[in-house]
């Protein structure tokens, strides 16, 4: 049955192609993140394999596409998104960013990779699937709105709303169809020191929020970031922190009585976003204990968990038989940017992302993605979800 399968795929490989190149002709950059005419296109492809779907939004421009097949549990969710990042320099562009050329094997254009490729080859995998019910669950795909700036009206819409109830999640990414089974957390800071306002020429009137925050700034550094390079994670880049901002005072000649700073932490995925808020927090008490005129406090901007999922987990162990099968490297690695994943695996959802495109082109000029990559996901996608839902497994 699976070579069926496989065969329906490589049948449609024009009908794949020529449907992202649709997608990437739908310009949807984010911001503002206009998806409709990504949306539609989807919805009409769907429609047009009987394949049953909702459009669910909380802003009208940024719709998110819900198709579904088969009913109850398991249920194996295939999510990627519809927005992209913008055009960038458009000069630096050697192709139209939303012509979809093809040059060789090579499909050029924003959003050609990142993550139009996964939809496309999602979108097929979900067709293919349409003509082997009945399936053991369901197998649920969802083009979202909003996550190149957060999700908070794509996938955290849908989470938030619970009209999301996977048991395995693949998340469609540029992994450049690898499997990846970790992610870094991220965890924006701002820190904020209050002082009290004296003519410069008698500082010692006053109490300096500047010098305030060079000493929890340096506390910060030498207690949090410099062990943070002790630290590794065999499938992820290494924890990071990095002071991004820094504002305060009005002029030379006055203590400044207020000074704020934000900080960029990403942590393993062995670390916890908590844990993690605590450790600025012990920094910034001990600092007071030490000096009890000293105030600063700590506010979390915001954040994202890592994702980290177990190599014993059922989906990780389908998707590296499935890899094998089509000859594809089968060891995990880690992602390397944040993705959607999160809002699954902070809920205890066991989560992968596969997806065609090189990792190393995302969000970059001259974006594009090899056709056949993108044939071979959308065969890993149909492949996956057969083993997890068919009647027999
Ligand atoms: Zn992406």
């Amino acid at each position: 049955m699976d070579h069926t399968i496989v065969e329906q795929i490589e049948r449609r490989r024009a009908s794949i192609i020529g449907f992202l190149a649709g997608l990437v002709r739908a310009e949807s950059t984010n911001p503002p993140g206009d998806t409709r005419k990504v949306a539609d296109l989807i919805a009409a492809r769907l429609r047009g394999s009987s394949v049953d779907f909702q459009i669910l939004s909380e802003e009208l421009r940024k719709p998110n596409v819900i198709a579904r097949l088969g009913s109850g549990h398991p249920d194996l969710l295939f999510t990627s998104h519809m927005d992209t990042v913008p055009v960038g320099n458009l000069k630096a562009w050697r192709h139209e960013p939303f012509g979809a050329e093809i040059v060789g094997t090579r499909m050029h254009g924003r959003g050609a990779a990142d993550a139009k490729a996964s939809l496309a080859g999602m979108v097929a995998a979900v067709e293919a699937l349409g003509t082997v019910l009945p399936l053991r669950g369901t197998l649920t795909l969802t083009a979202v709105s909003d996550e190149e700036v957060g999700g908070v009206k794509g996938t955290e819409y849908l989470v938030d709303r619970g009209l999301l109830h996977p048991d395995h999640v693949v998340v469609g990414e540029i992994t450049g169809n690898r499997l990846a089974t970790a992610e870094k957390g991220v965890l924006w800071l701002r820190i904020t020191t209050h002082g009290r306002a004296a003519h410069g020429s008698t500082p010692w009137e006053g109490s300096n929020a500047i010098s305030a925050m060079l000493r929890v700034l340096g506390a910060i550094e030498a207690r949090i970031g410099g062990p943070l390079g002790t630290l590794a994670h065999p499938l992820t880049p290494p924890p990071s922190l990095s002071i991004g901002t820094i504002r305060g005072g009005v002029a030379t000649n006055v203590v400044p009585d207020w000074c704020e700073a934000t900080i960029d932490r990403r942590t393993l995925p062995n670390e916890t976003i908590p844990e993690a808020v605590a450790q600025m927090e012990r920094v910034i008490a001990d600092l007071q204990r030490a000096d009890p005129q000293l105030q600063a406090d700590v506010e979390v901007i915001q954040s994202g968990p890592p994702i980290e999922t177990s190599p014993q987990s059922p989906i990780v162990q389908a998707a590296q038989a499935v890899a094998r099968e089509l000859q594809l490297p089968s060891d995990p690695v880690g992602y390397h940017q944040a993705s959607d994943g999160r809002f699954f695996a902070e809920r205890g959802i066991p989560t992968i992302l596969f997806g065609p495109g090189d990792p190393e082109l995302a969000h970059t000029v001259n974006e594009s993605v090899d056709v056949n990559e993108v044939v071979t996901a959308a065969k890993f996608y149909a492949l996956l979800a057969f083993r997890m839902l068919s009647e027999q497994s």
